[in-house]
């Protein structure tokens, strides 16, 4: 499950080697604005861990689930979003093909910003 896939651009990305516009990085998470934001804030929030896909967690991922859930509304309002309830954000885990997930490694999606918004 966590051994970084070389193939990954996500895991590319964790460890540095593909550029991106990072926002929060610890032992565990790396996060960074999508490169095709469909909001005014498009976040990105992966564990370094490679994992697939939310299709492939286990009891063992409670913790990390958790944590990375956990990071959303505070990266939301660093990135400016407005505070709930008048702002607040979105939140979204595409899982497999009919899921919408073009890159296979877990990411939490987190957008947020004035409406109107390009996608959704
Ligand atoms: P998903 O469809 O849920 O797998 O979302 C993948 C997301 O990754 C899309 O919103 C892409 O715009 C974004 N993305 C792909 N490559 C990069 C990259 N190199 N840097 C930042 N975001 C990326
Ligand atoms: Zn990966």
């Amino acid at each position: 499950m966590s051994q970084p896939d070389i193939h990954c651009i996500f895991c590319k990305i964790a460890a540095g080697a593909i550029p991106s516009r990072k926002v929060y990085e610890d032992e565990e998470f790396f996060a960074f604005h999508d490169i095709h934001p469909a909001a005014p804030v498009h976040l990105l929030i992966i564990p370094k861990a490679h994992i697939d896909s939310l299709a492939q967690v286990g009891p063992a991922h409670e913790g990390l689930l958790g944590r990375m859930l956990l990071l959303a509304p505070r990266l939301a309002l660093e990135q400016g979003c407005k505070p709930y309830p008048e702002g607040g954000f979105r939140t979204v885990v595409n899982t497999g093909q009919e899921g919408g997930q073009e890159v296979h490694h877990l990411h939490l999606h987190v957008m947020g910003g004035p409406r109107p918004w390009l996608r959704g």
